[in-house]
């Protein structure tokens, strides 16, 4: 087994409980990969990484329940605050997000009535698309070609759509769950499949676990600490005559196995050496396939002071830096805000000095909550894109093109090589749902590649 983030978890445990001899190795000093905890000065846990459950997440639903992690409600009560063109706009949130504008009840908003029309009804353009992408096999969409080659903001400027419409599915695609890109990175259909496959619609936001998601992964890799070796970054796995495979890690290391399963983020993949070597189709899929980009932010505060003012810490908007906010206090504690810079906002942002990187991101955080958002007591900042077993987040998207040229090995496996990771899923990917998904799948490959051992 080659990562230990959650995918890699999972599927170890799997084989180990079906009786498999199996060897977890993890390039970093510690397993979780993108499911990361952190413990603030005041002794919060929180999450650097992942940490919403969503309401069909019933993978991880269940897992949580096993290790007794309790979950609670994101916190929606009251009103959220839209920001646009330098002007902030209460809003009650709409949970049927198919009928809202980006989370927000649309006829509450104070905004051109002409405009969230047109919004609205782009984003039913956009879900019908959707509805005719099919999750396992997008290169089968009518017109999947043409829809393929059609960057979003091609798409977006061919259906004449206005400043808030092109915002709203723009914020789709820095923020919704595949995460990370600009509307000219990727093309309509992958942004179409990434909803076929990880519905907004669903709430994946829907709750929080007490004392952070992060320690599922810390009882994961409980189970399985004589398996797991840590700062093992795997560089090679060669496929022998014999039905063999030989991997090559840390420093000069070797270890024979039957199979192997990797999961890691997809451009990380590129990084081992394979032999024979990938297939060509594979190598143009993996190099077509970057990390979006993304910072998170964790700003705690004595309390959630919004929530005085009746507003629920739900801040959306085109802000400099931040473009989203949830209030993700933990029930009778302090109040934290959540919050996320994506895309080209983190590529600037992180060409700061540590100064500037912190007032920035303070300066939005006000002109959502007031003076009180200038001072919290800690403000934690984690930009994924330098985390260099990572490369950033949430997770990978496709360049235009990619899905109909080389997207149908997406899942296929190298010989005794099988995929995990949360890429590597059907449903979810891209979301810890995905990941486990992902991981028993792999497990359920090795043994049927294993067959009569
Ligand atoms: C900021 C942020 C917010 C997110 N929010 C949510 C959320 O709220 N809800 C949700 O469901 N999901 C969320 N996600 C996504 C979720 O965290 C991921 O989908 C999930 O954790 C991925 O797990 P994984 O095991 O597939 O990959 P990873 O967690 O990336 O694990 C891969 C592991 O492989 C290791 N590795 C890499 N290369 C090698 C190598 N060559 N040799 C050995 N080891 C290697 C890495 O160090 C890592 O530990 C978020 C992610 C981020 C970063």
């Amino acid at each position: 087994m080659v990562g230990a983030g959650l995918s890699g978890l999972v599927c170890a445990r799997e084989l180990k409980r079906q009786g498999l001899t199996v060897r977890l190795l993890e390039a970093r000093d510690r397993w979780g990969g993108r499911m990361h905890g952190h413990t603030s000065a005041s002794g919060l846990r929180l999450d650097l990484g992942g940490q919403w459950v969503g309401a069909s997440h019933h993978r991880l639903i269940e897992l949580l329940a096993e290790f007794g992690l309790r979950r609670y409600p994101t916190y929606y009560d009251g009103q959220g605050i839209f920001h646009w063109r330098g002007l902030t706009h209460r809003a009650g949130v709409e949970h049927d997000f198919r009928s809202s504008l980006l989370f927000f009840k649309p006829q509450e908003l104070d905004l051109p009535a002409a405009a969230v029309a047109e919004t609205l009804a782009l984003q039913l353009r956009f879900a019908q698309l959707v509805e005719q992408v099919p999750p396992q096999a997008p290169w089968n969409a009518s017109n999947a070609s043409e829809l393929d080659r059609l960057s979003i903001a091609a798409w977006l400027q061919g259906q004449g759509a206005g400043e808030l419409a092109r915002y709203s599915l723009a914020w789709l695609g820095r923020l919704g769950g595949s995460g990370g890109f600009e509307p000219h990175e990727s093309s309509i259909l992958h942004l179409a499949w990434t909803q076929a496959v990880a519905p907004q619609q669903e709430t994946p936001e829907a709750w929080l676990v007490e004392g952070g998601v992060a320690q599922l992964a810390a009882q994961l890799a409980g189970e399985l600490a004589e398996v797991i070796q840590l700062q093992a970054p795997v560089a090679a796995i060669e496929q022998e005559g014999d039905g063999g495979l030989r991997l090559s890690y840390g420093c000069g290391e070797q270890l024979q196995a039957a199979a192997a399963v990797v999961a890691i983020p997809p451009p990380l993949r590129l990084g081992i050496r394979f032999s024979p070597a990938l297939p060509p189709d594979w190598t143009a899929l993996l190099q077509r396939s970057p990390m979006g980009s993304m910072v998170k932010m964790l700003a705690i505060y004595w309390e959630p002071f919004w929530r005085r003012q009746g507003l629920n810490g739900l801040g959306i908007g085109n802000l400099p830096t931040l473009e989203l906010c949830v209030d993700s206090s933990p029930p009778g504690g302090p109040g934290v805000l959540a919050g996320f810079i994506a895309g080209e906002r983190a590529w600037r942002w992180q060409r700061l000095g540590a100064a500037e990187r912190r007032q920035a991101v303070l300066n939005d955080l006000v002109s959502w909550w007031g003076p009180e958002a200038a001072e919290p007591q800690e403000l934690v900042l984690h930009n994924w894109n330098e985390e260099s077993w990572t490369t950033g987040a949430f997770t990978s998207f496709l360049a235009p093109g990619t899905w109909t040229s080389y997207g149908r090995v997406w899942q296929q496996a190298h010989g005794r090589v099988v995929w995990a990771g949360t890429e590597a899923a059907s449903r979810w990917p891209g979301y810890f749902e995905g990941a486990i998904e992902a991981g028993l799948a792999a497990a359920d490959q090795v043994r049927q590649l294993l067959g009569g051992r």
